[in-house]
């Protein structure tokens, strides 16, 4: 079963105000200027060590090559990376109605992770299963295995 993850304000968030993963070694981050929310590294190898596939699905429009670089000095291996771009290029393309700026259900991704209100709403629209993580919430990462396993039984039992 495949879980997605919103970039901006999800896994990347400010350490002014929420606690983060400690910060790369220069010249790194400087490269990489994101910081990563605290239990991020944990959560994403718990979840491909239970089986689920891990992906990103971010409306931003860095590369691929760009968000893979920065997750590997984090040990972490995304399955797979919607960006900007490819949504553009795979979901959208020249359809003539403006589709929402996430579709997961176009990749068969049984949840998504994001803090907007548009997702949110945008998932009860067009039937896909959004979590909301956004505050600082030191519960997140088990709110989202949660969540994830009950999706996991609920498509089993089909
Ligand atoms: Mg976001």
């Amino acid at each position: 079963m495949r879980v997605s993850f919103d970039l901006d304000e999800v896994l990347f968030v400010s350490p002014d105000y929420m606690e983060t993963e400690p910060e790369l070694r220069f010249p790194l981050n400087r490269m990489f200027p994101e910081r990563l929310r605290k239990g991020t590294v944990y959560l994403i190898n718990e979840l491909q060590r239970r089986g689920f596939e891990v992906w990103v699905y971010t409306s931003s429009f860095r590369t691929d090559v760009y968000i893979r670089s920065l997750f590997r000095r984090y040990g972490i291996h995304f399955d797979d990376i919607v960006n900007g771009y490819r949504h553009k290029a795979e979901v959208q393309k020249d359809r003539a109605i403006t589709l929402p700026q996430k579709m997961p259900s176009h990749y068969h991704i049984s949840l998504h992770i994001d803090d907007e209100d548009a997702i949110i709403a945008n998932g009860k629209t067009y039937g896909f299963k959004v979590l909301r993580i956004c505050e600082p919430d030191e519960h997140w990462t088990d709110k989202i295995l949660e969540e994830a396993e009950r999706i996991r039984k609920l498509e089993e039992s089909k």
